[in-house]
């Protein structure tokens, strides 16, 4: 095999991610994957809203988001009594409106289709056993059904998953607990039909969840406690591959489940195209990257499930690791940057599992102070609308942000009280604007996709040139300026997009003042802002990085942008 810049093992949706925004960047990347072919099992049933973004960024999300329904309403059961409905159609937003109802096969597969458009290629069958450092490059040992081979890596990222090899090797301790309730899972035809709305059924410690597949069968799970009568509790507990019960097994209990906990005598199931059981854990390895090894996706964490952000959260890594791997592969910064991508993902995994924890425990009324939780307070809670809207408007999928970490230093008390709008850290918001000169009504992601941006308010124009021109020298191609007015005409030269702001949607979601200039990273979050006249706040953020030095990058070029005082 051939030596490459960044080995990727695993071509599940977090490998496929990262393969994609290295390779728009310019890295070459090799993928690997153990698997004669890819999976055909659906697994995780929704798109994220975030999820979706990144994907739309990085061009893979393809035709979905309009051949594919968005899942904003459900409803939950309590002791087979309509107990909330609850409807993210009212919350307001470009990707905040629902989650995109799409199996993982299908997501793998705009993935792989964006892989391919942009020259990668995944080696199927290709299994990693082992790898070691030499100097500051990786040896992998990859097993084929014909030998093993050896190829040289600069870097390699596992995500292979969660029995994964490279996080054995960085020393990770996957660190966490197991639920104690057993899932069983299957997508199944259903007759008579059945025209429901996804529902959650819930019953002292069971729960049935029930939503409709796109090839008109449904994925049916219930969560048993461990001590149910029904249980087989010596099988299901078990891990090794004998001692699993029989698919047909699953399905009977699917089917007893469905007709205990829902109180219906006459569905039938038939024609299963997956039944799984599993246990579900939360989990987080102790660390991300060793030299030049780095983990992502469920190699490095594991969620419930029941959150839906296993894949979501993979994705995020790989989006925030792909810019500085790139940068660091490419001789534009030093690996110290890569400790950002720890630290960032870190907090906001912890933070998502903990949430998606105390949810998953509620619903699952493990319990009795959960289930009085539960039937008493949260349910009842959640059937006022206000309420409903600021707990789902609130969900850390949404709200992910990297406040406080090295690239996004906290704003003083002072600051958070005067000024407001999205801090250093959040993910800038996408709302839409008219691109000049003709006017085409766009949302500012399609203008930036994947690239640094930098967006400029107000702002004299000489600055504002000056500051442009700055960026450009900096950053060449892989930087969007966009000059925002309220005027029909403006000149565009050393900008790459000018944009009204005819209804001041950009200008109030950014809450930009006279003369807010905002830089945003590759993945989308806020890199810093400024307020001031010749917008140079801005371009000292790219001297407090750890480890970069793009090239030309010196405090000299940022004097220069004042210098038209
Ligand atoms: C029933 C179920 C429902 C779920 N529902 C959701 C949901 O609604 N939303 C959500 O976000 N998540 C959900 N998840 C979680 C989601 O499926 C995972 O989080 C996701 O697949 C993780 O992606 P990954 O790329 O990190 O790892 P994986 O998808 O596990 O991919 C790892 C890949 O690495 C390969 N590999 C492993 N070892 C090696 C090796 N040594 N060499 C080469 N290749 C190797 C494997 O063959 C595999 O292709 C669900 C999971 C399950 C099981």
């Amino acid at each position: 095999m051939r030596d490459v810049s960044v080995l990727i093992v695993g071509a599940g949706p977090t490998g496929l991610t990262l393969a994609c925004d290295l390779l728009s960047r310019g890295v070459d990347v090799t993928v690997l994957d153990r698997q004669k072919q890819f999976a055909t099992t659906t697994r995780a049933l929704g798109l994220q809203p975030r999820g979706r973004q990144i994907l739309d960024r990085l061009g893979a999300l393809g035709d979905l988001r309009t051949t594919v329904p968005l899942q904003s309403e459900f409803d939950v059961y309590l002791n087979g009594q309509l107990a909330l409905h609850v409807d993210l159609g009212t919350l307001r937003g470009r990707y905040d409106d629902g989650v995109l109802r799409v199996p993982q096969t299908e997501i793998e597969r705009q993935l792989r289709e964006r892989l391919h458009r942009l020259g990668g290629e995944i080696c199927w069958g290709y299994e990693v056993v082992g790898v070691c450092e030499e100097g500051t490059s990786i040896r992998a040992s990859v097993r084929t059904e014909e030998d093993v081979q050896s190829v040289n890596a600069k870097w390699v990222v596992g995500c292979e998953g969660a029995h994964s090899l490279i996080r054995e090797r960085i020393g990770g301790h996957f660190d966490g607990h197991a639920f104690p309730q057993t899932f069983l899972l299957g997508d199944v035809r259903i007759d008579p039909k059945c025209n429901e709305r996804p529902a959650i059924y819930l019953r002292n410690d069971q729960m049935l969840a029930i939503s409709a597949l796109p090839d008109r069968r449904w994925r049916v799970g219930v969560a048993l406690p461990s001590r149910d009568p029904h249980h087989p509790r010596s099988s299901l507990a078990s891990t090794t591959a004998e001692e699993r019960i029989l698919p047909e097994q699953i399905l009977a209990h699917l089917q007893h489940w469905f007709n205990e906990i829902k109180g219906d005598r006459n569905t039938q199931f038939y024609d299963p195209s997956w039944l799984s059981q599993f246990h579900i854990h939360r989990r987080m390895s102790s660390s991300f990257r060793h030299g030049h090894m780095l983990i992502a996706g469920d190699a490095a964490h594991l969620t419930s499930p029941l959150g839906g952000q296993g894949m979501n959260s993979g994705i995020g890594d790989a989006f925030n690791l792909g810019w500085k791997l790139a940068l660091v592969s490419q001789g534009k910064a030093d690996a110290t940057l890569l400790d950002t991508y720890e630290e960032e993902r870190r907090s906001v995994v912890d933070k998502l599992a903990r949430a998606t924890t105390q949810w998953t425990s509620i619903l699952l009324g493990a319990g009795r102070i959960n289930r009085i939780l539960r039937r008493y307070i949260l349910l009842p809670m959640m059937r006022l609308h206000l309420v409903q809207g600021w707990v789902l408007s609130r969900r850390p999928a949404l709200q992910e942000s990297y406040r406080g970490s090295s690239l996004a230093p906290r704003w003083n008390l002072i600051n958070r009280l005067i000024r407001r709008g999205p801090q250093p850290g959040d993910i800038g918001p996408d709302v839409h604007c008219e691109v000049l000169p003709d006017y085409q009504l766009v949302t500012l992601g399609t203008l930036i996709n994947a690239h640094w941006a930098l967006i400029l308010f107000g702002i004299r124009e000489k600055p504002a040139q000056l500051c442009a021109n700055a960026a450009k020298t900096l950053l060449g191609t892989s930087i969007r300026v966009i000059r925002v007015t309220t005027k029909s005409h403006h000149s565009a030269a050393g900008y790459d997009q000018i944009v009204r702001d005819y209804r001041r949607e950009l200008t109030r979601a950014y809450r930009a003042g006279r003369n807010t200039a905002i830089l945003l990273r590759p993945d989308g979050h806020l890199a810093s802002r400024s307020n001031d006249r010749d917008a140079t706040t801005i371009m000292r953020w790219f001297d407090r990085v750890p480890g970069l030095h793009l090239p030309g990058q010196s405090t000299h070029r940022f004097k220069e942008v004042r210098s038209y005082e």
